[in-house]
């Protein structure tokens, strides 16, 4: 007899669209093949989780059917291009997502194997050929999974810094004139080993509009020629830069494309969690939701699975899953407006628990029992222990203040905690380590305050800090500068100094 072995699946879609049809879809392949909820990902894509062995390829096989595909949404190629997620709010947005689709397309694998093993194509791959068959990667693909995400600012929803490769969009009098790129970013590290860290993306100049996808193609040529295979844990992009230098980077970024970036633009950002409620845009409405780990499912609270599925029954535009994990009911017409407002508030889809500052800038990775790779539990765990500090926050009268929390259950960091303002990455069963600093718009890595420590060591560690905060911050000070600021933590510049000074 064979244990029921389960596995997750995840879809790769660009930018996060859905169509209702596939919101329904994938719904009904939660309700029939996974554990009857839909997993929102802070890659904005759909994860299965649950899914036994034996329903694997039907399953696979279904979403394909869907419309959708799982290829290369995992494994050491270019992951899910990510950006901001509404192309409906202006024409600019539009662009951006086009260009996310057209990076994302470039860089697919050729191989035909998804679709032998999988989706029963014929066995068409000669090996003597493999090398012409995938152009990009190559007979070995690439080191280590490959992220890309791009910003429109003052929106940094991306995590534009976490990324190996960033592009952040230039807007010019209402016109997208092009990108800035920002390189080696990335969360993952090992405790106890300091050879690896997190990192935050530089910026190394300016591409137009219609070389980005050049640009992204020679920047993954790089890494696949230069990152380390001789040690997974320093294959990522951002050990490649840091071991040779951003300038060594630049010249052979340079010397592959035939031309130079221009100089980096200015541009600002202000935050990095999603902006939630009704807004207005080329002529539609959206509605942003906050999905509390995103997890779509059904509690007594809420009725997340039920409703978003009446909404998608009738919902004539698109679906947009965000970077934090939530959902956009994107591209609303006036008449449907209505009916969408009766459905959210049936099934209690926004306000109650959820609409407070602290809740819609949480983020939680899955951990226990999902994830094969947890050390602590995360999803399961997070709303206990935020409702505690939610509880202190209010004592002290900062119940209205946004500060960024994210908690993951081992360091790889997939809530991306060590951009937190508070972050807690999971050590062993109720054990974390506590971050302090990071940046609210994203743009500056945390520091370790604590180290292994459980609720009990959180909220008292937490508590006269934000007695301190409530008293002491000067106008419009945010969280993760005050504790720089009056020394909790150091400030991290780089990286390299996010274990040491
Ligand atoms: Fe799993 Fe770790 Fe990612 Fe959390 S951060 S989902 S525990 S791999």
């Amino acid at each position: 007899l064979e244990p029921d072995y389960q596995f997750m699946i995840r879809v790769r879609m660009p930018g996060g669209l859905a169509t209702p049809k596939q919101w329904l879809e994938m719904d009904r392949l939660a309700t029939t093949y996974a554990n009857g909820t839909l997993k929102l990902t802070t890659r904005q894509t759909f994860q299965l989780h649950g899914v036994l062995k034996w329903n694997l390829k039907q399953t696979m096989k279904e979403i394909n059917e869907a419309l959708f595909t799982t290829l290369a949404a995992c494994g050491d190629v270019n992951r899910n291009v990510m950006c901001t997620p509404n192309p409906n709010l202006s024409d600019v947005h539009y662009e951006v997502y086009e260009a996310a689709k057209k990076i994302s397309d470039h860089l697919l694998p050729q191989t035909p194997a998804y679709h032998e093993i999988w989706l029963d194509g014929e066995k068409v791959i000669d090996t003597s050929v493999g090398q012409e068959i995938e152009p990009i990667y190559g007979p070995t693909y690439l080191p280590r999974k490959f992220k890309i995400g791009i910003a429109v600012p003052p929106s940094n929803d991306v995590d534009i810094y976490s990324q190996d490769l960033g592009f952040i969009a230039i807007e010019e009098d209402g016109e997208l004139k092009g990108f800035n790129v920002a390189v080696g970013g990335g969360m993952g590290m090992t405790h106890g080993d300091y050879r690896t860290y997190p990192q935050i993306a530089r910026v190394i100049g300016f591409c137009p509009t219609d070389k980005v996808v050049d640009v992204a193609e020679k920047i993954v040529l790089v890494q696949r020629d230069y990152g380390n295979r001789s040690n997974r844990k320093n294959a990522r992009l951002k050990y490649t830069i840091d071991s040779r230098g951003i300038e060594w980077f630049k010249t052979e970024l340079q010397n592959r494309l035939g031309w130079e970036l221009e100089e980096a633009r200015p541009f600002h950002f202000t935050h990095t969690g999603d902006q939630f409620g009704w807004v207005k845009g080329n002529k539609k409405w959206h509605l942003t939701l906050f999905i509390p780990s995103g997890r779509v499912k059904d509690d007594e609270e809420t009725q997340f699975l039920t409703g978003l599925r009446e909404i998608a029954k009738i919902h004539t535009g698109e679906f947009r899953l965000t970077p934090n994990q939530n959902v956009i009911i994107a591209n609303i017409t006036a008449k449907k407006k209505k009916e969408i407002e009766k459905l959210v508030e049936q099934y209690h889809l926004a306000g109650g628990t959820y609409a407070s500052p602290l809740w819609q800038n949480s983020m939680s990775c899955v951990g226990f029992p999902t994830c094969g790779l947890a050390m602590a539990e995360s999803e399961r765990y997070f709303p206990t222990l935020l409702k505690k500090i939610e509880a202190i926050t209010k004592e002290v009268g900062l119940k209205q203040n946004e500060i960024v929390i994210r908690m993951s259950g081992c360091p790889n960091g997939c809530s991306r905690p060590a951009l937190a303002e508070i972050g807690f990455i999971g050590k062993a069963p109720g054990k974390y380590n506590l971050y302090l600093g990071g940046g609210f718009a994203g743009n500056r890595l945390n520091k370790l305050y604590k180290e292994n420590i459980g609720e009990k060591e959180i909220l008292e560690a937490l508590y006269p800090i934000f007695q301190h905060y409530a008293k002491e911050r000067k106008e419009g000070e945010r969280f993760g500068d005050f504790v720089i600021r009056t020394g909790y933590v150091e400030e991290v510049h780089s990286g390299l100094d996010f274990h040491g000074s």
